[in-house]
């Protein structure tokens, strides 16, 4: 298959699925068809609309404590730990939102192999063994030949190895997959393409059919997990959240082998300073979380430190099943802190002993490392 031919893979199913008519359908859900998506045994994308919408709102109590009851049958009382490591914010991109942004004035820096070495160390005393590798976009100075050498540093220090990167083709995938690549999280910040035309202003994220091809391209290279969501705040929330779904459900069939883990970043401050279309309240955010637990039992679902410490908190039993804590945003932030360089601020600022001992004071286990190396193949 040709990897720029976006008629294929999910982009065929993404062309059956109209923006406007999925909108005005999930605004026009009942008290009637959310009864129906909780007495539900195995729900559908229409039952996940219901539970999304304005109407699913006097059900929350319900929908919370179905999503705590089976997240705790599927995961058990374990929370995953991760953190970020932020290896460079040199970008070739324009994205309204992003303090990484190649119009922003900032200082600009890619760690060199000996400073992610002391941030692997660093990050290592902290208890971490599930690592987050971070990057802005620049496919010249940060782009294969760099992964090539950095990979194997970190894979020396950590069990399982995630990427936030530019998206690749498929053999670049399937190249650091035996350099130790565990999961990729690629999210699609709006599946709405006038929007996302509006926010991706110069660069090669500004080529939408691409970007919403490279789950199809990490789950044909083998990418044990791939992370997917849209960025909260750009459009229409409920809307996106149901492309998100479709999009999870289109992969579990098409590359059963594959894990998948959805994410929920709402839109935080930054040196950018972008207008927030779409508000998502607190109490939106726990209901998406819920809705998307009910639609599938077993998908991983990760909040980060863009959330306070009180939500993050109060969300803990109902459906997460990853958190990171004690993030720095900035590249070299572990090793030697210096905030000017970081992409967006976080609200959560405990540390992670602090988050750790709450997690546990909430009655779960924490889990720092789930997965080991000689499962990856390298
Ligand atoms: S969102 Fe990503 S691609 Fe866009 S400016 Fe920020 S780092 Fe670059």
């Amino acid at each position: 298959m040709n990897e720029h031919d976006i008629a294929e893979g999910f982009a065929s199913t993404f062309a059956g699925l109209n923006w406007d008519a999925q909108r005005l359908s999930i605004y026009a859900k009942t008290a009637t068809d959310v009864e129906r998506a909780l007495q539900s045994g195995k729900r559908t994308l229409e039952d996940f609309k219901a539970l999304i919408s304005p109407a699913a709102e006097p059900y929350l109590e319900q929908i919370a404590q179905q999503s705590a009851f089976l997240t705790r049958q599927r995961f058990g009382h374990t929370l995953g730990m991760y953190l970020p490591l932020y290896l460079s914010n040199l970008c070739a991109n324009v994205c309204s939102y992003c303090g990484f942004s190649m119009d922003n004035r900032i200082k600009r820096k890619t760690l060199t192999l000996d400073e992610v070495e002391a941030e692997c160390r660093a990050i290592k005393t902290m208890g971490f063994d599930s690592i987050l590798l971070v990057t802005g976009e620049h496919e010249t100075k940060v782009g294969m030949d760099y992964f090539r050498q950095v990979l194997p540093v970190v894979k020396r220090y950590f069990s399982y190895l995630a990427m936030e990167v530019q998206p690749l083709q498929s053999h670049d995938y399937a190249e650091l997959k035996a350099l130790g690549l565990d999961a990729v999280m690629v999210y699609q910040e709006t599946y709405h393409p006038v929007t996302y035309a509006r926010h991706h202003l110069r660069g090669k994220k500004a080529d939408f059919g691409y970007r919403l091809q490279t789950p199809d391209r990490l789950a044909r290279a083998g990418i044990d997990k791939i992370g997917l969501g849209a960025l909260i705040g750009l459009e229409d929330w409920r809307t996106d959240s149901l492309y998100v779904a479709a999009h999870l459900e289109y992969l579990e069939r098409h590359y059963w082998q594959s894990r998948y883990s959805i994410s929920f970043p709402r839109l935080r401050p930054c040196a950018g300073n972008t207008e927030i279309k779409s508000i998502m309240e607190d109490k939106h955010l726990v209901q998406l979380i819920c809705a998307y637990r009910l639609f599938n039992p077993s998908v991983e679902l990760s909040l980060s430190t863009r959330e306070s410490p009180w939500l993050r908190d109060n969300l803990l039993p109902l459906g997460v099943t990853a958190l990171s804590a004690a993030s720095s945003t900035q590249p070299g932030g572990y090793a030697n802190p210096e905030p000017a360089l970081e992409q967006f601020s976080i609200s959560d600022e405990r540390s992670v002993v602090e988050v750790a001992k709450t997690v546990k004071q909430a009655g779960f286990e924490v889990v720092w490392k789930d997965w080991d190396r000689r499962y990856s193949g390298v």
